[in-house]
Parts: structure tokens; sequence; C-alpha cells
């Protein structure tokens, strides 16, 4: 039987050591983003995330659309240094300060299983986000091409990883839950893998949590599937809704790529909760 990777760096820290001696129990609180560009620049280069030229990324093939435009695998030269990366493009510059937002929450966190943000393009149209290249797309693509051809059973090396990524994003998600912070939006989907690690992306939905236990929505899209009832029906969002998206998420990985209430008509699915 394979091993899977398991390969945190934080060294000398395993799995059950980073949960039982909780090391991020005492790490500084996620500060809210600013509400306006100038202060959402000041912001980012307060955190020490690079301000990136244009001249210095060139795009090389398309990898997905996101929420405020393309995302594109592409070549940054840093110096005598080139990396491959992902460039999330902002198409419509009405949305700049929701765009940045996104930046300014991602530049806080560091730990392996949160996407890395490397920097931003701010100068001139449009802005652009880089951020690490995850070579093997988003969890749910992932888990769901793992699924055996019919009349063939999972391989053995199936139910390791599937535990393997369940104990990634719950490290992440306990990483996020000790910095104050509530994601709001955690599903597979919104989970990128490469070479056998899982990493919690996507903080579009994302709100502060450092001055309060519960963040009240005023509206939005909600996913409902994913979503806890309370935050649905009193807009409560807090850790422990996150750790309810969480096990929707485990729904995910275990079921190979099957969404929660798969065969229940999103409008039914409250009622199968109240
Ligand atoms: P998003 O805007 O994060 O929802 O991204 C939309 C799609 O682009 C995702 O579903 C992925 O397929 C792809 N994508 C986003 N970020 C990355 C990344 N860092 N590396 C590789 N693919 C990505």
């Amino acid at each position: 039987m394979q091993e899977c990777s398991f390969n945190y760096e934080l060294p000398g820290y395993k799995y059950e050591q980073i949960v039982a001696e909780n090391i991020y129990e005492s790490a500084s609180p996620y500060e809210c983003p600013s509400q306006d560009e100038a202060g959402l620049y000041e912001q980012i280069r307060s955190y020490s995330i690079n301000v990136i030229s244009r001249k210095d990324i060139k795009i090389l093939s398309h990898l997905g659309c996101g929420q405020f435009g393309s995302v594109n695998k592409a070549q940054w030269t840093n110096g005598r240094r080139q990396m491959t990366v992902a460039v999330k493009t902002l198409t419509d510059s009405a949305n700049t300060v929701k765009f940045l937002q996104e930046a300014a929450i991602m530049a806080q966190f560091r730990h392996p299983n949160i996407l890395t943000l490397h920097g931003v393009v701010s100068a001139g149209h449009p802005k652009m986000i880089v951020v690490e290249l995850m070579n093997n797309g988003d969890l749910k693509e992932y888990v769901t091409r793992m699924r055996p051809d019919p009349g063939q059973l999972v391989g053995d090396n199936v139910p390791h990883q599937l535990l393997d990524f369940s104990k990634q994003v719950a490290l992440g998600l306990h990483y996020l839950s000790c910095r104050g912070f509530v994601h709001r939006d955690l599903a597979a989907r919104n989970i990128l893998v490469s070479n056998m690690t899982c990493k919690i992306s996507d903080f579009g939905m994302s709100r502060d949590l450092a001055d309060e236990d519960i963040y009240v929505s005023h509206g939005g899209v909600i996913p409902m599937r994913w979503t806890a009832p309370e935050a649905y029906t009193h807009k409560r969002y807090s850790t422990a809704s996150d750790v309810w998206s969480y096990g929707c998420v485990l729904y995910e990985i275990w079921s190979l790529g099957h969404k929660p209430f798969e065969t229940t008509q999103i409008r039914k699915v409250c009622n199968l909760l109240l």
C-alpha cells in the first residue's frame, strides 16, 4: 500500500501535534480589509506582499473562470527567478475594491493548507492577483476523477488519500479559526489541489470575526447545500457554521465528488433540516 504525502512546512510537527498542542492558538487576529482602494494597497504593502510589474507576467494558458474574471497560468519573472504561477485578472473595474479585499485577506495568511498570495499587479488595468499555481485543479474535480469504473472497486490507496485530504482541510480551517476568521463558503470547489496537498482558497465571501464571534450577513448569494441552518435562517456565521460546511466537504470527499443533498431540490433542503 502506497503512503500518502502529508508533509507540513512546520518542522518537527505532525498533524496530531498541531491539533493537540494548538500551536496557532496565540496567532494574531486577522485584520478586516479596508473599504477603499488606497487603504487596501497600503494594507497589502504592510503585509510585505510583492507589488508586481505587469511586464514581469507572461500569460501561458487559461485555467478557469472566477467570480471577477479569468484565471490563467502564467510565468512570473521575479528578479533572476522565474516562477509558474496562477493569475486572477479583474475584468470589470467596478469590482476593484472587492477584488483587492480578497488579496488583503489572503495576504495575512501563511499556512501550508491556505492558498498563498505572491503579489498584486496594481498599476494600470486590468488589476491582477498573483497566487501559487495548484496543478491539479479543485478538490471536487479531483475526487470525482478517483471514482472507479463501473463494476470496479476503488483502489486500495483511495481511503488513505481521502483521509489525508480530510485532515489537511481541517488544518487549514483550524488555522483560519485561530486567526478569528470565518470563510463562509467552504466547499470542495473552493479547495485547490497540487501534489496531494489541499489548500483552501476563495476568500470572496469571507468575513471578519476579530471583534465578535458571529458575523451577521446583510444578504448575498448563499450556497444552501453547504451552509449551516443558523447561517441561512438568522444570518449567523461563525467558526461553528464553517465546521458545518466542513462536514459537507467531508461528504463530498468521501462520496467521491457528490454534492450534499444531491437528490433533493435546493428549495427543499432547508425543509429537511429545520
Ligand atoms: P476561482 O476564481 O478561485 O473560483 O477560480 C476559478 C477556477 O480557476 C477554479 O475552479 C480552478 O479551476 C482555477 N483556479 C483558480 N485558482 C487556481 C490556482 N491557484 N491554480 C490553479 N487553478 C486555479
